[in-house]
């Protein structure tokens, strides 16, 4: 039976490229998104939505469970970051941040594991980041947001097991619009020397990433994140410093 998805934020980067792998295998994919996409993933369907309204949300969750028998997959991926040092975030930035990346999964988790929990199955998914594990300066409030992301994950795994499954894919640096507007070319160069896989990910690996944990081959995962980061975290902080001694051996 083909999947019935829903994902926010698929105007653009990883949300639309989610979108196009699970089309092409198959699924409905809705698009709840602020912007209308000015490429959108062929065959989605756009529904205009601001995550932060949780009763827009809940109607618009309602109306695709009305047109389609069900939802089976969440995506809760609508996101922002502003780069800014700590002691200069304002107050309404934050709010909004907050609200988008983290009240946004909650409206969203919340409708659809409605209807999920009732139905007896279902998958909440969202979009964290390596942010929400490790420290990094400039982005303290996305940080913070991106590490309640993964603890919502948990805790709301534990109620709904086990009907309805949570988990979360914490992406590295992946060149998306996102990425591109705050990054200068000097900039992304001097990232990509600093993972160990060198380079940013493409969106598509992060929907790869999605699409596994929507399958039956991770019905055993629940609460979890996957982490996709090109072995960024793997020595903790001590990837931001790639010492070259990969590329200096000589086998
Ligand atoms: P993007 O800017 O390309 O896409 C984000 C989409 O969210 C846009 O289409 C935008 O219109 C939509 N959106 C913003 N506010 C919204 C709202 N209130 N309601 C509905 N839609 C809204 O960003 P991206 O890089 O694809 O990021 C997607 C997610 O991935 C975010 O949660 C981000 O934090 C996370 N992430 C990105 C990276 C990266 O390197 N790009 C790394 C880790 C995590």
């Amino acid at each position: 039976m083909e999947q019935i998805v829903i994902i926010s934020g698929a105007s653009s980067g990883i949300g639309r490229a989610s979108a196009e792998r699970f089309i092409a295998g198959g699924a409905t994919v809705y698009n709840f998104d602020l912007q209308e996409p000015t490429d959108p993933a062929a065959g989605s369907i756009w529904r205009q939505c601001d995550v932060t309204d949780d009763v827009q949300v809940a109607s618009l969750v309602d109306a695709v469970v009305a047109a389609e028998g069900r939802v089976d997959v969440v995506i809760a991926n609508a996101g922002i970051s502003i780069r800014r040092p700590f002691l200069q975030m304002k107050r309404a930035e934050i709010e909004k941040l907050f609200s988008i990346n983290v009240i946004g999964v909650i409206n969203l988790w919340q409708a659809a594991g409605r209807h999920m929990f009732d139905a007896g199955s279902g998958v909440l998914l969202a979009t964290a980041s390596t942010n929400g594990t490790a420290g990094y300066p400039w982005y303290a409030d996305y940080n913070a947001s991106k590490a309640a992301v993964l603890a919502l994950c948990k805790s709301v795994a534990l109620e709904l097991a086990p009907r309805v499954r949570t988990a979360c894919v914490s992406p590295g640096y992946v060149m998306t619009p996102m990425q591109r507007l705050e990054y200068s070319d000097e900039m992304i160069e001097e990232v990509n020397a600093k993972i160990p896989s060198g380079r940013h990910a493409e969106p598509s690996e992060i929907a790869s990433a999605f699409y596994f944990l929507a399958s039956p081959d991770a019905a055993f995962i629940t609460g979890q994140q996957l982490i996709v980061d090109g072995g960024e975290l793997a020595g903790g902080t001590a990837s931001a410093y790639r010492t070259g001694i990969a590329d200096s051996l000589s086998v």
